[in-house]
């Protein structure tokens, strides 16, 4: 029996990961080699293209892992993980991915494509409102800040220009009010 027909009867003709019968083929998960069994899963053309296109990911889809990743197939329980750690920051992923349990080989395979890594290294600046602040962005003092070590007050209202970040703190900036290089709480500004 070749792979595809073992997936579907494994799968009863359905896609693994939201259950829709249309245009189904098989997903080889990466970093896997060679095409197996243990290795790939059923799936249809919009699970299929969103797997292998981070850019047209559209989250709500994704909801179907609310069943799905219960599967006793660890190819599926990978799956699961990996398009849930990449959606995470919608909020409703990382409360699944809370309650979904990979064994310790599983969670290996599930790592082995760098999902996730690099965000967990990732400190990210946000300013007031939450917009994302980047190296070289203007802000603007939303109350009057004391510096620290000096007599000088930056005024609410003061725009800062080509802002640093301080790579390992997320709420720490910095940035040059007049002459002075300051360091600034990201919670008192808000980005121009
Ligand atoms: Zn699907």
């Amino acid at each position: 029996m070749s792979i595809l027909n073992t997936l579907q009867e494994r799968s009863g003709s359905t896609c693994e990961l939201c259950g829709s019968k249309d245009n189904l083929s098989m997903y080889k998960l990466p970093p896997m080699p060679v095409e197996t069994v243990d290795g790939s899963i059923l799936t249809c053309a919009t699970c299929k293209n969103q797997l292998e296109n981070p850019d047209a990911v559209d989250a709500n889809h994704w909801r179907c892992l609310n069943d799905s990743m219960w599967s006793e197939v660890a190819a599926v329980q990978v799956v699961a993980w990996r398009m849930l750690t990449r959606l995470r920051a919608e909020g409703w992923p990382q409360d699944l991915l809370d309650m979904l349990y990979l064994d310790e080989e599983n969670l290996k395979w599930a790592k082995a494509t760098g999902e996730g890594i690099e965000e967990e290294h990732k400190v990210i600046h946000r300013d007031v409102n939450g917009v994302v602040l980047e190296s070289g962005d203007s802000v603007v003092l939303i109350k009057d800040l004391k510096v620290k070590g000096s007599s000088l007050v930056a005024k609410q209202g003061t725009a800062v220009r080509r802002i640093s970040l301080d790579p390992e703190n997320e709420k720490y900036i910095e940035g040059k009010v007049g002459p002075t290089q300051i360091v600034i709480i990201t919670d008192y500004v808000k980005k121009l």
